[in-house]
């Protein structure tokens, strides 16, 4: 049995008991922030006893021993609503490490919006194996997320390969990947043919011939370790094109479009995880500074209720992907005002701890590095900006603050 609530004041309720439980169990995603930080290499190592991943990797019910309990039920974060609840508390704990998890990630909604029962059993039989990462590869070296200009292609290779589907290769390099070197299998967006609907995505294990995955060095969120993924002449079957029997309007970009709009809510979520926790460090360390309405620290008189605000619009975004992962404007306006929030609040942050507070409290200086990373994630705020006013111009907004 999974906890349901039956309306919304079971469901507030419901979250209430989600987020106090999570607290408590991130906390130990603290205690090994600064040493995962400095070498992302040993996450992997941690993982087991000391972080519980698969409570956390929203794996569902049939692949997931150890799942996530409220009230001694078992929850298996699979709506949008009970993520972001989710996610900022991990993100308030270490938002890289929270991201350097194994499990689905955003690769897992690409699988839900296209997967058919064999590639799904595919995906998470092998994610159950446990621990393994996944992979979202969109964003190209040369072109960045822009799909217009992607030069990953599967083209046809002759003759049929492993004794079943047609033979199909894929090519090409991604860049900017999270979890990209580590992954054992994700999604990878390719060419394959010419215009906005000639994208697919594939479904992908890391072990083909031809494929590699390299970790770049980042400032921020270094525990999710960015990679670049090599691809030459990988072997793919028609089989792990994912969405292959819908129509052309219903398959890459489409499905890519409903991630990004169910993601973004995600994204914005951890931001404010971050933000709430350098907003906690400051109470804890100096709570002179947030009495204070002067100079300086007159900012901070503000921070209590901007938090307070963005995490209702996190969570009514939330809401609204759950409801229509179509449309994303409330997506984007959550994410705008949390990248913008974790960022103001982590500089003023370290501010307050005077000259030298990043080299004497590490925890500081680590999140002003990770709050920068939010306003690259899942598209700039300029990209943003542009998504909220066509759907303010197409009066989605108000169908979602309505709703
Ligand atoms: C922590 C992190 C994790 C990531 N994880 C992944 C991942 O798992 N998979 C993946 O594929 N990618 C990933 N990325 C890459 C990320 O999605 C892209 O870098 C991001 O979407 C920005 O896209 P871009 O690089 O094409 O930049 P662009 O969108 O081209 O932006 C470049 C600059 O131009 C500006 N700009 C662009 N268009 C306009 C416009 N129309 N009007 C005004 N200004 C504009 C932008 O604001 C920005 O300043 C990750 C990045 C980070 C930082």
């Amino acid at each position: 049995m999974t906890t349901s609530p039956t309306n919304d004041t079971d469901d507030a309720g419901f979250l209430g008991r989600l987020r106090a439980v999570t607290r408590e169990q991130a906390a130990v995603l603290r205690e090994v922030s600064l040493a995962v930080d400095a070498d992302p290499g040993r996450l992997p190592g941690l993982l087991g006893t000391e972080l519980p991943w698969q409570r956390f990797a929203g794996l569902p019910a049939a692949y997931n021993p150890d799942p996530l309990r409220v009230d001694g039920h078992p929850v298996h974060l699979d709506r949008c609503i009970e993520q972001v609840v989710v996610w900022e508390e991990l993100a308030r704990a270490d938002a890289g490490i929270a991201l350097g998890l194994p499990g689905p990630a955003m690769s897992g909604f690409v699988l839900t919006e296209l997967g058919d029962a064999e590639q799904l059993d595919r995906y998470y039989r092998r994610l159950a194996e446990g621990p393994v990462w996944t992979f979202f590869g969109m964003t190209e070296p040369a072109h960045g997320s822009d799909p217009a200009g992607m030069t990953t292609t599967l083209t046809p290779d002759g003759p049929a390969h492993d004794g079943g589907g047609s033979g199909l290769v894929l090519n090409g390099t991604k860049r900017f990947v999270g979890n990209g070197a580590r992954a054992g299998i994700g999604v990878v967006f390719a060419r394959r043919r010419t215009g906005p609907l000639g994208v697919v995505a594939v479904l992908l294990d890391t072990g083909r011939p031809g494929f590699s995955g390299v970790p770049l060095d980042t400032i921020g969120l270094r525990a999710l370790q960015l990679g670049e993924l090599r691809m030459r002449r990988v072997p793919v079957a028609e089989e792990d094109v994912l969405g292959r029997h819908r129509s052309a309007t219903r398959q890459g970009m489409w499905a890519a479009t409903r991630t990004f709009n169910r993601y973004r809510p995600v994204v914005a979520c951890l931001a404010l995880g971050v933000a709430q926790a350098a907003y906690d460090y400051v109470a804890l360390h100096r709570r002179d500074v947030l009495a204070r309405r002067d100079g300086a620290f007159g900012e901070f008189g503000e921070f209590a209720g901007r938090l307070a605000g963005v995490r209702a619009m996190v969570l009514a975004s939330a809401c609204a992907a759950d409801r229509d992962p179509s449309d994303g404007t409330l997506a984007s306006a959550a994410k705008l005002g949390a990248t913008r929030l974790a960022e103001d609040i982590t500089t003023a942050a370290a501010r307050a701890f005077g000259p030298g507070a990043r080299w004497e409290h590490p925890l500081l200086d680590k999140w002003v590095r990770d709050a920068r990373a939010f306003e690259f994630m899942e598209g700039t705020s300029n990209i943003q900006r542009l998504g909220l006013a066509q759907g303010y111009l197409h009066g989605r907004l108000s169908d979602d603050l309505a709703a």
